[in-house]
C-alpha cells in the first residue's frame, strides 16, 4: 500500500497528521509531507485514516 500525496490539493489544515503521525509530518505552516510512501506493515489503518480525514481529498491510498 502507498500513501498518496496531491501536494496541489493541501491546504494546511493539518487534520491528516493525527490519525498517522508516524507517516505524515506537517511543516511550519500545517502543510503535510509524506514520511512514509510506502506504508508499513500494520499501519494500513492509520493509512486510510490519514486519508479519510483530509477535508480536500490531497491524500489517497494506493494499492
Ligand atoms: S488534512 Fe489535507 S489539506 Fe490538511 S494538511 Fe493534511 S493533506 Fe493537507
Amino acid at each position: 500500500m502507498k500513501l498518496l500525496l496531491d501536494s496541489t490539493r493541501c491546504q494546511g489544515y493539518g487534520l491528516c497528521q493525527e490519525p498517522a503521525p508516524e507517516l505524515v509530518e506537517l511543516d511550519e505552516w500545517g502543510y503535510a509531507n509524506v514520511i512514509a510512501v510506502v506504508v508499513p506493515a500494520g499501519t494500513e489503518d492509520a493509512a486510510r485514516a490519514c486519508a479519510e480525514s483530509c477535508p480536500n481529498s490531497a491524500l489517497r491510498v494506493e494499492g
